[in-house]
């Protein structure tokens, strides 16, 4: 069995690129919410054009549509060796539901990759994509904060959080990752 990892961070913090790095190293899949919904958009699919429309607010796609879109993946072969899920759960309920799933103790390292605000908010002003507008990124913040943010006690709790300090280059903050892992 690989290694079933979790990524969780704020928006902004440099999930995508670590997860894609640290995946590509690992040998696993990296299972990006946000990538499977914009990839939805691109396609043109009818799930694609109502996730856009939530997306574009920066509030959070129903907890059934992505629950479902992450188990059927779960499901799939390559995913049978372990895998690094980026931007899932988002909250309670998806916590809930990945547990339900895999079991709870089945994840064995929650990596918390943790950026200041200040910071996030001039990387996603300068990053581009479609959903970094003002308004969008305040809601995404303000949301992370409300729903994503408590998931770090909950994984503080269960014994599986490993903070990351997301400072720095992305050199560095993929060796603070793999000095965690290999620890
Ligand atoms: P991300 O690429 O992780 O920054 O996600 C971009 C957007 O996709 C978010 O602002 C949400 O609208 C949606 N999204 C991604 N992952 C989830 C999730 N686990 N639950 C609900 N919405 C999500």
């Amino acid at each position: 069995m690989g290694r079933r990892l979790l990524l969780v961070g704020p928006p902004g913090a440099g999930k995508g690129t670590q997860a894609e790095r640290l995946a590509k190293a690992l040998g696993i899949p990296h299972i990006s919410t946000g990538e499977m919904l914009r990839d939805h958009v691109v396609r043109g699919t009818t799930l694609g054009a109502e996730a856009k429309r939530i997306m574009d607010t920066g509030a959070l796609v129903p907890d059934e549509v992505v629950v479902a879109m992450v188990a059927e993946r779960l499901a799939e072969d390559d995913a049978q060796c372990g895998y690094l899920l980026d931007g899932f759960p988002r909250n309670d309920a998806q916590a809930d539901a990945l547990a339900a799933a895999v079991g709870e103790e089945a994840i064995e390292t929650v990596l918390y990759l943790s950026v200041p605000e200040d910071e996030l908010v001039q990387r996603l002003l300068t990053r581009g994509r479609s959903d970094d507008t003002e308004d969008s990124i305040r809601t995404r913040l303000a949301v992370y904060r409300d729903e994503t943010e408590p998931l770090i006690a909950r994984y503080q709790q269960v014994g599986t959080l490993k903070e990351v300090d997301g400072l720095g280059t992305v050199e560095d903050i993929s060796a603070r990752i793999f000095d965690i892992l290999a620890s």
